[in-house]
């Protein structure tokens, strides 16, 4: 113990013009906390034990405590995996004027819940709204946090102590904590199950109509594909069957396309416009999956029910953000104007041809000077169109250890998330944002052309 006798106080490392420069820049409270934290843990021995600790070296270490605290974690990275909707890195990146429109409005006022012309206050929801309805042929919308919040909210208000009717097929789990029994049992609506976990008839359904029923339930199945001796009601005649027995039909679509899949070779995704004319009384669905917007849960239908549901205190619990709004708002304006496929990174990544991607990746393979062309898949992600891909180019890259080398792709500025496939680097550039080439391709050949070093940190 008696090493550390001779350790300076603390007041005399803060005197240090070394600690100065850290409290210029980390501020004096964090470094004060940083200072503290490595002279215990030179006392506990946690770290290695020096014969002597100058202040410079006790600063320095404290520096680089004070570094750990205050990295950013959340930063944009370069996705070349070929998932568009890759749900760990963010789901669907933001269209150009989602951009401008949110920077502008960004530190300043805003109209969010003001009534230019009167000069009263207005309703947040009535920006999206307007648009939301024109687009798809709903009679009112509401705008929410996310999808999830928009399903519970849409049971919690409306079907609360009553039967909701939902068959086995779609009783799924999509991931991240959504699973629909436990939405269900959250809401505090009665979970009445029909069918089997790979048919269910109409039949079934009005069977369960027997009782008084608050409503029928669809899940879309998401990332979960019913495929082989399967069936299950179209959508129309769910709703007839609904509004037969004077209950309603509720759709989750999870991912809600705007547009036609199958034009760009795709399995055809359920679009909103459908469920609306098909008769589905209250519409669910996310901003930030195939839509191409922020993050956000939309729902349409009834004027009565959106009416009902606005008034619920949970509404205001899950409104949506002002930023996500606007965002929103402006992506959904590129339907409006059908700039849609030209505009929103989600569709231009879709839409994008073999022939567009194989010439970025013999562009790639030329400025790296290394690396095989090769026919590959991308993937949709995002819980959408599971099991669907879109036949892409990538560049294969041969390295003595591919699982280092991804390491190293992701300390990059940015990282580059990519994947391994037959001791490979892939590198798909669907899902390469064009504003990121430049920076990919000189990331890439700085990992590349170093000595293999062995596992950077
Ligand atoms: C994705 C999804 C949700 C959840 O939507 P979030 O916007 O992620 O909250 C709910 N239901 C279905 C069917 C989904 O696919």
């Amino acid at each position: 113990m008696s090493e550390f006798r001779n350790l300076p106080s603390v007041d005399r490392l803060l005197r240090n013009k070394d600690a100065k420069v850290l409290m210029n820049e980390y501020g004096r409270p964090l470094t004060l906390d940083a200072i503290r934290v490595t002279l215990d843990a030179i006392r506990d021995g946690s770290i290695e034990t020096k014969e002597k600790w100058p202040d410079e070296a006790i600063l320095l270490h404290a520096g680089s405590i004070l570094q750990q605290w205050t990295i950013p974690t959340l930063t944009p990275v370069i996705n070349a995996t070929g998932v568009i909707l890759h749900t760990n890195l963010g789901r669907s990146p933001f269209c150009q004027a989602a951009k401008e429109a949110v920077l502008s409005s960004i530190s300043g006022y805003c109209t969010l819940e003001y009534e230019l012309e009167e000069g009263e206050r207005g309703s947040r929801s009535d920006h999206a709204e307007k648009i939301l309805t024109r687009l798809t042929g709903a009679e009112a919308a509401l705008v929410v946090n996310n999808n999830a919040a928009a399903v519970l909210l849409v049971l919690t208000g409306l079907c609360k102590r009553k039967r909701v009717i939902i068959s086995r097929t779609q009783l799924v789990e999509i991931g991240g904590g959504f699973r629909v029994p436990d939405v269900l049992a959250q809401s505090g609506a009665k979970m009445v199950e029909i069918g089997t976990t790979n048919r269910v008839h109409p039949g079934d359904y009005e069977e369960a109509l027997k009782e008084d029923t608050g409503a029928l339930l669809r899940a879309h199945h998401s990332n979960y594909r019913l495929t082989g001796f399967t069936s299950e009601p179209s959508l129309e005649e769910m709703a007839v069957i609904a509004h037969s027995h004077g209950t309603i039909l509720i759709d989750d679509l999870g991912s809600g396309a705007l547009l036609e899949t199958a034009q760009f070779g795709l399995a055809h995704e359920p679009m909103v416009q459908e469920s609306i004319s098909g008769g589905a009384d209250l519409v669910c669905f996310s901003g930030d999956k195939l839509l191409g917007g922020p993050q956000a849960g939309i729902i349409i239908g009834k004027r009565e029910l959106i009416t009902k549901i606005k008034k619920h205190p949970l509404a205001r619990a899950v409104r949506i953000d002002k930023l996500s709004l606007i965002a929103l708002t402006a992506t959904l304006d590129l339907y409006l104007r059908d700039r849609a496929v030209t505009e929103i990174p989600v569709w231009q990544m879709i839409a994008a041809t073999p022939e567009v991607l194989k010439k970025k990746v013999n562009l790639w393979k030329s400025a790296l000077g290394m690396g095989e062309v090769i026919t590959g898949l991308s993937t949709i992600g995002g819980g959408s169109l599971p099991g669907e891909t879109l036949p892409t180019w990538l560049l294969a890259l041969e390295v003595s250890s591919p699982k280092n080398t991804l390491i190293k792709l992701r300390y990059l500025q940015p990282p580059v998330i990519a994947r391994i496939e037959k001791n490979r680097i892939l590198l798909d550039p669907r899902t390469v944002l064009p504003e990121q080439e430049e920076q990919l391709i000189p990331g890439v050949f700085g990992v590349l052309s170093e000595k293999d070093t062995g596992n950077k940190k």
